[in-house]
């Protein structure tokens, strides 16, 4: 039996070549959405690595919290993010939180 190729499935199924998700959006499939509670987040990097889909970005800039001053912050890309809760799990300081999409 012959499989198809990736290029040959029918709409619907998840094309795998390289940047699909940059065309695909897959925030559709959420229904919790991670919050990021800044004066929480110690800047240690780890939802930004864990994330599979690379959709926390790393925002260089002066950001003062709570009487500190930082030059990084993380903020979430929601066109990209399906809700798997995976940064929540991995964040040491529960400065994620998921939180039911709006209706
Ligand atoms: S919920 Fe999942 S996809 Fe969304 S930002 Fe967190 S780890 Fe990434
Ligand atoms: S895992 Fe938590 S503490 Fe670490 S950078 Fe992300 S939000 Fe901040």
């Amino acid at each position: 039996m012959s499989l198809p190729k990736a290029t040959e499935l029918p709409i619907g199924a998840v094309v795998t070549e390289p940047g699909s998700t940059r065309r695909y959006s897959t925030a559709g499939w959420r229904t919790l959405k991670p919050v990021i509670h800044d004066d929480r987040c110690v800047r240690c990097q780890l939802c930004w690595l864990y994330c599979p889909e690379g959709t926390i970005a790393e925002v260089r800039g002066v950001f003062k919290v709570g009487g500190k001053t930082y030059d990084v912050k993380y903020e979430i890309i929601y066109d990209h993010c399906k809700g798997c809760g995976i940064c929540a799990n991995e964040c040491p300081t529960k400065a994620i939180e998921m939180v039911p999409e709006a209706p």
